[in-house]
C-alpha cells in the first residue's frame, strides 16, 4: 500500500472514473479503498463488501481490464491506470483472505475487560457455594443428591449461556467462576470424575467442599492433591464415610475381627487425603441431618485437628 499513489477523490477531479466508464460498484469499492488507506475501514469489511456480491468481484476485475486497455491507448494515462489497478488487486486482497471467524470482537478486548464483563455477567449469583452438576445422577454410592432442605437456600442454577459462545470464553468464563466460588460435590466419585475429566477445573479449582463418602474416595483425594490452586478445603462427614475401608483396614479385620465401629482414620481415603498441601484452610463439617447420620462433635473435631497439622495448612489469619 502506497501513500503517494493519488487517492480516489483526486481520480475523481480528473474525471478519471467517468473517463475509463468504470461502474458504479468500482466507485464505491474504490472510495472504500481509500477509507481503508485512511484507516476509517477495516480490512475484513473492505473484503466483506467484495464477497458479499458477484456484481462486486467483477466490477473489479472489469475495472483492471478496462484500466488495461487504456493503458494501451493512451500511454499518458499509465500512472492512473496503475493506481487503480493496484487500488483494484489490494481490494481483492482484501477480499480472498480468509474471514477472521475464530475470532469474535469480544476476545480483541483485553484480558482484563473480559474479566471485568465476567465478574458482571455473575453478579446475578448470590451463592457463594455452587453445586457441582446436581442434575447428574450416574454413581451408586447411596449419595443424598437433593441439597434444597429448608437448611439450604434452594439450588441456584448459573446461568451458562454466555460459555456456550466460542471455546475460548467458555474457559475464561470457567476458570473465573472455578477461581471466585466454592464448588460442593455430592460424592467423592462426583468430584473424582469431574477432575479426571476437566482440565480447566484442575487448574483452577480454588475452593471446593465435599462429602467424603464413596467407593473413590482415594481417587478424588489423589486428584485434589494435584490441584495446584486449591486452598480452601471443607471435608463433609458422615457415617457413611466410613462405609468404604482403607485396604489396609480391610485386611486387618479378616484376622481382628471387631464389631466396633470404623474410624474415620480407616476411611477409604484418608492417605491419600493427608498428602494434600498448599492450603490456606481446612475445615471439616457435620453433613446435615437430613442427608444422612451424623458423626460425632468429638470425631468431627478430631479429625480437623489431624487435617490441619498434616496438610501443614497455611494459616493466613
Ligand atoms: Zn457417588
Amino acid at each position: 500500500m502506497s501513500s503517494l499513489r493519488a487517492t480516489f477523490y483526486a481520480h475523481q477531479t480528473l474525471n478519471l472514473h467517468a473517463r475509463y466508464n468504470l461502474s458504479d460498484n468500482a466507485k464505491k469499492l474504490l472510495r472504500a479503498h481509500d477509507e481503508w488507506r485512511m484507516g476509517s475501514l477495516g480490512q475484513e469489511e473492505l473484503g466483506r463488501r467484495v464477497r458479499m456480491s458477484v456484481d462486486n468481484r467483477k466490477a473489479i476485475t472489469d475495472t483492471i481490464t478496462k484500466c488495461a486497455a487504456t493503458m494501451r491507448k493512451k500511454p499518458a494515462d499509465t500512472k492512473n491506470c496503475i493506481d487503480i489497478i493496484q487500488a483494484c488487486t489490494e481490494i481483492l486482497d482484501a477480499a480472498d483472505k480468509p474471514p477472521d471467524s475464530g475470532c469474535l470482537p469480544f476476545l480483541k478486548l483485553p484480558a482484563e475487560l473480559r474479566q471485568i464483563v465476567y465478574r458482571w455477567y455473575a453478579s446475578s449469583i448470590v451463592a457463594s457455594t455452587l453445586v457441582a452438576y446436581s442434575s447428574e445422577l450416574d454413581c451408586y454410592c447411596g449419595k443424598w443428591t437433593s441439597p434444597n432442605t429448608s437448611a439450604n437456600p434452594p439450588i441456584h442454577r448459573v446461568d451458562m449461556a454466555l460459555a456456550r459462545t466460542c471455546s475460548q470464553i467458555k474457559t475464561e468464563y470457567l476458570e473465573f467462576l472455578y477461581h471466585k466460588y466454592t464448588l460442593y460435590f455430592d460424592c467423592c466419585c462426583e468430584l473424582s470424575k469431574r477432575l479426571q475429566g476437566n482440565p480447566t477445573l484442575r487448574s483452577n479449582l480454588r475452593s471446593v467442599r465435599v462429602h467424603w463418602t464413596g467407593p473413590l474416595s482415594d481417587k478424588a483425594f489423589t486428584c485434589l492433591a494435584k490441584c495446584q490452586e486449591l486452598k480452601h478445603l471443607d471435608i463433609v462427614v458422615s457415617k457413611s464415610t466410613t462405609i468404604y475401608e482403607t485396604p489396609r483396614e480391610k485386611e486387618m479385620r479378616r484376622y481382628f475381627r471387631s464389631n466396633k465401629p470404623v474410624r474415620l482414620a480407616d476411611a477409604l481415603g484418608i492417605d491419600e487425603l493427608l498428602t494434600i498441601r498448599g492450603l490456606t484452610s481446612v475445615c471439616v463439617s457435620h453433613v446435615h441431618a437430613r442427608q444422612t447420620a451424623k458423626r460425632t462433635d468429638e470425631e468431627r473435631a478430631n479429625l480437623q485437628g489431624l487435617l490441619r497439622v498434616k496438610l501443614r495448612v497455611l494459616e493466613l489469619n
